[in-house]
């Protein structure tokens, strides 16, 4: 479903991934875990060329493109296999929930406004926000805004759903409702790749975690294989320091 090749970028001079090698499965759940600034958001990002990746080829679905040499078909083509879900939700604040969530049925797939509302009532309706269709997201908690943003990645009905710490930008209070609308929809089978400090739930619903440090893939492994028998030292003391 998602493999990549030798993914590399850097800013100026600083590289941020070194060549990062990934394969994930259809159907599969695959949590990266690591320290701040060791490129995980940078890798998310790439995958959906938010972020231009200096070299190494990208395939999603039916969509591949190489780095080095692209054009802006395959941008688009790349662009529709995944959908993301930001740390900060990124909502328009002028929209409506509903309309937040169905705004680019109505303008990328260019689906009807009444049959788009009937898809985004849905949505709605499955993280457990139909009664806030009409709310704007300044009257909404951080965790309703997050159900929100998780509504509008589901609509475009993607290959795979990337989300880049969907839950710390929240109160610690607000955590679980996300973490548990996210489990939801991973566990019908959605392919996703979830950047997380929440290691409880890396552990407990993920098929494959990933350690990232300073641009590469240092471990990766089963929940079981990386939490519990950590084999690089600098997994282990980054196991160590969160925990
Ligand atoms: P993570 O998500 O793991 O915390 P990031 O991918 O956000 O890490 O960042 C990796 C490194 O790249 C950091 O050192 C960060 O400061 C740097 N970086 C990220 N985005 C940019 C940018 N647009 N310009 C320059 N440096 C950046
Ligand atoms: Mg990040």
């Amino acid at each position: 479903m998602i493999k990549v090749t030798n993914l590399r970028k850097r800013f100026k001079d600083l590289v941020v991934l070194d060549g990062i090698d990934l394969e994930v499965n259809r159907g599969e759940v695959v949590a990266i875990i690591g320290p701040s600034g060791s490129g995980k958001s940078t890798l998310l990002r790439c995958l959906n060329l938010l972020e231009k990746p200096d070299d190494g080829i990208i395939q999603i679905g039916d969509a591949t493109l190489d780095a080095k040499k692209y054009g802006r078909g395959d941008v688009y083509k790349l662009r529709k296999q995944t959908a993301m879900v930001f740390q900060n939700y990124n909502l328009f604040k002028n929209k409506t929930a509903l309309q937040n969530v169905i705004e680019s049925l109505i303008v990328t797939k260019r689906i009807k406004r009444d049959e788009a509302r009937n898809i985004g009532m849905a949505l709605l309706e499955q993280v457990g926000l139909a009664e806030k269709a009409d709310s704007y997201p300044i009257t909404l908690s951080g965790g309703q805004q997050q159900r929100v943003g998780i509504a509008r990645a589901l609509a475009v009905d993607p290959h795979a759903i990337l989300f880049d710490e969907p839950t710390s930008a929240l109160d610690p209070e607000l955590v679980a409702e996300v973490l548990q609308v996210i489990k939801a929809i991973v566990q019908r089978q959605t392919t996703s790749i979830i950047v997380t400090h929440e290691m409880a739930f890396a552990r407990e619903v993920a098929d494959k975690v990933i350690f990232m440090a300073d641009g590469n893939i240092v471990e990766q492994g089963t929940p079981e294989q990386l939490f519990d028998h950590p084999q690089n030292p600098r997994t282990k003391k980054f196991l160590q320091q969160v925990s």
